[in-house]
């Protein structure tokens, strides 16, 4: 292949939060499987699935992490968010419970995955699953604000304006998606993925 000619291969984490049952675990299944499950229950401990995607011929593989039901104990590790270079922070449009907790988890996010954690200590080098980007002091991570369950708009409880708008602020791609129907999912992804490449590259 092309990326064995080229030798270049980049592998980027990606981590998946937002609060208990917004659809996570579904939109990761719908990427990486083409997946649903109506009734989808929670996992134990941290799950990831590789993706690879080609871009500019080269071999770019996205590790994405789904917290795997931890959420609901407010029991995300910071091991979850070491090395990540994009995150999907999402909520569901049909409650506004879930879009209230977006700062928080913003927040959180800021604090453990590129905040005060310390990245050259040993321990958070060995923690580092993106080892392209270690030497790269002023990373950039990829965020994208995702309101899910957009097929819901019968019970539609956060409107376009309010997502978009909270993106805006924040500094966040923002895209609205179901994982039931499809819509906008592999386009969310996507994005965040090239968002890293051209960071990166
Ligand atoms: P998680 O806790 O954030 O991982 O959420 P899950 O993926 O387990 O989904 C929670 C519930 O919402 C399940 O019953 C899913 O079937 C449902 N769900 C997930 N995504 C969608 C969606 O896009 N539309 C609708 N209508 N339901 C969804
Ligand atoms: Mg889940």
């Amino acid at each position: 292949s092309s990326d064995e000619e080229s030798g270049e291969e980049y592998l980027f984490k990606i981590v998946i939060i937002g609060d208990s049952a917004v659809g996570k675990s579904n939109l990761l299944s719908r990427y990486a499987r083409n997946e649903f499950n109506m009734h989808s229950k929670a996992t134990i401990g941290v799950e990831f699935q590789t993706q690879v995607m080609e871009i500019d011929n080269k071999e770019v593989k996205a590790q994405i992490w789904d917290t795997a039901g931890q959420e609901r104990f407010r029991a995300v590790t910071s091991a979850y968010y070491r090395g990540a270079v994009g995150a999907l922070i999402v909520y569901d449009i049909s409650r506004r419970s879930t879009f209230d907790s977006i700062a928080r988890w913003l927040d959180e996010l800021k604090m453990l995955a590129f905040g005060f954690t310390g990245t050259s200590s040993p321990a958070n080098q060995f923690w580092n699953h993106v080892q392209l980007l270690q030497s790269h002091s002023d990373t950039t991570v990829a965020m994208m604000l995702v309101g899910n369950k957009c097929d819901l708009e019968n019970i539609r409880a956060v409107s376009v304006e309010e997502g978009t708008t909270l993106a805006e602020a924040e500094g966040l791609f923002f895209m609205e998606t179901s994982a039931l129907d499809s819509t906008n999912v592999k386009k969310a992804f996507e994005i965040v993925i090239r968002e890293i490449y051209n960071n990166v590259s």
